[in-house]
């Protein structure tokens, strides 16, 4: 046996930003199997993001810590102290009316919110999974709309509670 050797790909890096400072505090509820469906409540919602690529020739990063974080800051501050609403819940129905939200469930009246503190979000619940999805596919634009088009994969993870996160993961085509 030869030594290891490495592929003619050119090497992959990884940068991330710290979940620190990337934090929303946000109510939502989520339904469940059936007709179960929990109780409005918060959470101080923690945000970590990841980016993978290669590095540019001259600057030699895969993309400037900065501009990840503005991204993300500004994707964060979008839903920081809102109630978060999952438009595509097939069991939610939402009616306007004048500055306020109304919520049904299964066709029941359940909740009304001031419409300004209403994040609309086209997910299908709020789940971790969904938000980081949500993040993460807001994220893609952005980067792509930036002109960083030279990324290999991205990586959003949302952390409901201590040690209890999820993590939304999309591979990218590179220019
Ligand atoms: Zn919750």
């Amino acid at each position: 046996m030869g030594p290891l050797r490495r592929t003619d790909v050119q090497s992959n890096f990884r940068v991330q930003v710290s979940k620190d400072y990337l934090v929303f505090a946000s109510a939502h509820f989520i339904t469940f199997k059936g007709h179960q469906c929990e109780t409005l409540h918060g959470h101080n919602y923690r945000v970590g993001v990841a980016v993978e690529g290669t590095v540019d020739p001259e600057t030699l990063f895969v993309l400037d810590f900065s501009v990840l974080k503005q991204i993300t800051r500004r994707l964060v501050d979008a839903i920081d102290h809102k109630v978060l609403l999952p438009t595509q819940n097939p069991k939610l129905g939402f009616r306007e009316d004048g500055d306020r939200l109304a919520v049904d469930y299964f066709g029941q009246p359940t909740y009304v919110f001031p419409k300004r503190d209403c994040a609309l979000l086209p997910i299908p619940n709020s789940t971790a999974e969904m938000l980081a999805q949500h993040l993460g596919v807001q994220l893609r634009q952005e980067l792509a709309s930036g002109g960083y088009t030279h990324l290999t994969l991205l990586e959003v993870e949302v952390e409901e509670n201590y040690g209890q996160s999820a993590t939304y993961r999309e591979g990218l085509v590179p220019d």
